[in-house]
């Protein structure tokens, strides 16, 4: 346990990343509101929409209109869960921010929970899933294998478990904030801000409408983005394979010139000499390419785009003071 004195919640704020969730957020907004006041919460609810396709701002306008705690940022277009997120901890103003779907799949019920804790002195509270049986074993077995294969190359662990239904202390959203990079890899994201954690397990339920946006190749990309974001050793694996590699031919090739030089020129050795030449110019092509990857990478990174860009806003007066540089609001009213 630690100790501290209690926190003194003040305004929290609850961050919604939507794309495409119209008919979620008529059974999600009411059930939230519904406890957040039983609770006696002071807290805002704040829904990036994410570019969505649906009736998803309409009916975000409309539950407006019953609950003026709720901020309404419509992003350009789709930026991808990730991003929603980052706007909506830029624009976020609680003492604690709790991150949250909005497919009814993170139940706004835990939220006293997580705010139980951090008021106890967790800097974050992470729900974790009681269950996963909503995922076939094929797709577990890779998910178990990629985080056993991520941790054990990047200095940064994550755990399988720990998502986005969350609660942060301001700090770690203030940590969170600083890191504006494009390839965002939440989990590692989570993990490198490091903060005092507590799990509170929760039960996940089946998507009420719709389908999850991150089909097999998504999952699949976000975990390749995961390891180039976190770790070099990739780079590392093709700088020793080569180095083998090279030392190899050296050895291979004073041999011949001894061979040669004692008992002359033979013919036969089209085969190895085919092989070594395919394995060989085959490593170089690997190594070349997955150099590309990190330098495609720091080519995205050092065009220092804005994360986002924001259409519309809906609730927040001063939210130009509150989003910081390199962010949507500086850029809607033109360079700082
Ligand atoms: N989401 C988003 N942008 C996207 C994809 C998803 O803001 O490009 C939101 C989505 O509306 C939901 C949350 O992110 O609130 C989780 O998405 P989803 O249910 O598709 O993912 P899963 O539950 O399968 O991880
Ligand atoms: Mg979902």
């Amino acid at each position: 346990m630690i100790s501290r004195n209690p926190r003194e919640p003040g305004l929290i704020s609850i961050v919604i990343p939507v794309f495409d969730e119209a008919a979620n957020l008529d059974a999600l907004i009411p059930r939230l509101f519904g406890l957040l006041e039983r609770e006696g919460l002071t807290s805002e609810v704040i829904c990036i929409d994410d570019g969505s396709r649906d009736q998803t701002w309409d009916r975000l306008v409309a539950w407006r209109a019953h609950y003026p705690a709720l901020t309404l940022v419509g992003l350009s277009r789709n930026f991808g869960k990730e991003v929603a997120i980052a706007a909506g901890l830029d624009i976020a103003e609680g003492n604690a921010v709790i991150l949250m779907d909005g497919d009814l799949q993170h139940p706004p019920e835990v939220i006293p929970e997580f705010i139980a804790q951090w008021r106890a002195g967790y800097d974050i509270a992470y729900g974790v899933r009681r269950n996963r049986d909503h995922d076939g074993a094929l797709r577990r077995a890779l998910s178990r294998a990629f985080y056993r294969v991520f941790n054990s190359i990047s200095d940064t662990l994550i755990t399988a478990d720990a998502g986005d239904f969350r609660l942060m202390d301001r700090k770690v959203v203030d940590a969170i904030r600083r890191m504006r990079e494009r390839a965002r890899f939440m989990k590692g994201i989570y993990a490198w801000v490091g903060f005092k954690s507590v799990s509170v397990e929760f039960a996940v339920t089946e998507r009420a409408h719709g389908k999850s946006s991150f089909s097999s190749k998504r999952l699949f990309g976000l975990a390749f983005d995961g390891i180039l974001s976190f770790s070099t050793v990739p780079l590392r694996i093709a700088m020793y394979a080569g180095a083998v590699i090279a030392f190899a031919s050296i050895a291979l090739g004073t041999y011949y010139l001894v061979r040669t030089l004692i008992f002359g020129i033979d013919v036969p050795g089209f085969a190895s000499i085919i092989v070594s030449t395919l394995a060989l110019s085959g490593f170089t092509m690997l190594q070349i390419g997955l150099m590309g990857l990190y330098l495609g990478r720091i080519y995205d990174e050092v065009k220092a785009r804005p994360l986002y860009l924001v259409r519309e806003i809906i609730g927040k007066a001063a939210a130009s003071e509150i989003v910081g540089a390199n962010s949507a609001l500086s850029l809607i009213k033109g360079p700082v």
